[in-house]
């Protein structure tokens, strides 16, 4: 199966920087391997970021409407996104879950937009440092999963990849070990057998986001359930972003040499 590494990078860089950055990520990366790559830059910069888009690297939103078109000023829906060139497009990333107060059947209704659009939709998941020292972290991503994707018809499901993003790890520099990070992964897909089938929980992508950077990334995507990462931090920063879709590269290839 393909990785895949998304770099999302949330309200950050004014357009001239944004430009390079797209520009140097772009020309660094000159065939497909074993990744499908994405930037997900600020929603103003898109349709204009599409131009020095690739082949090898698309172009993401970092959320999109749980409306579809109409009177919802300052909204963008899943279908603008996609006209505007966006392939993918993040869903419930925990920023938007607390600070935006995105409940579960916002989140719901967000994957729905972005399938019926056409869009790769990347559902992110995730329990904070409370629910995780309390033991409930499981329980946490599960149930967020669970409720987003519990209209969806599995024929839809190769559309969806899910991104598993402990809140304690983004953007404090902690990063789960590669063993939590795979052992939740394991959890999802096991998960995902109930809610699907085997054969659809087996062909998933599942992503680790948080605090993801070129020293860690292989380890942690060496891991056997672990199919690349959402990369916030260190997207901001071209070689660093390069490192780490290198790092997958890597261990996607390691896989399919038994290791
Ligand atoms: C993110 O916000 O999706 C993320 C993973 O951020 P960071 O890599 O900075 O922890």
């Amino acid at each position: 199966m393909r990785n895949i590494v998304t770099g999302n990078w949330k309200s950050n860089k004014l357009w001239d920087d944004a430009e390079k950055l797209m520009i140097d990520v772009a020309t660094g990366i000159h065939e497909s391997q074993h990744t499908d790559i994405f930037v997900a830059p600020p929603t103003p910069y898109l349709a204009a970021l599409k131009a020095q888009s690739t082949a090898f690297v698309g172009i993401a939103g970092q959320q999109c409407s749980a409306h579809t078109e109409g009177a919802f000023t300052g909204e963008h829906t899943a279908s603008m996104l996609k006209s505007a060139g966006a392939k993918a497009v993040l869903i419930g990333h925990s920023e938007r879950r607390g600070t935006f107060g995105e409940s579960d059947a916002v989140v719901e209704a967000k994957v729905h937009h972005a399938l019926d659009a056409g869009l790769l939709a990347i559902v992110c998941c995730g329990e904070n440092l409370e629910e995780r020292d309390a033991g409930q972290h499981f329980e946490k991503v599960l149930t967020q999963l669970s409720h987003a994707f519990q209209n969806i018809d599995a024929s839809r499901m190769s559309r969806v990849v899910v991104a598993y993003e402990p809140i304690w790890a983004i953007g404090t520099g902690r990063t789960a070990s590669a063993a939590q990070a795979q052992e939740m992964h394991a959890a999802i897909r096991h998960h995902l057998v109930g809610l699907f089938d085997a054969s659809i929980a087996e062909s998933m992508r599942i992503l680790y986001g948080g605090s993801c950077k070129p020293s860690n990334a292989l380890e942690i995507f060496m891991q056997p359930d672990v199919n690349g990462g959402l990369i916030g931090g260190a997207s901001l920063n071209a070689s660093d972003f390069l490192a780490i879709v290198a790092a997958s590269n890597e261990a996607a290839t390691k896989e399919q040499q038994g290791g």
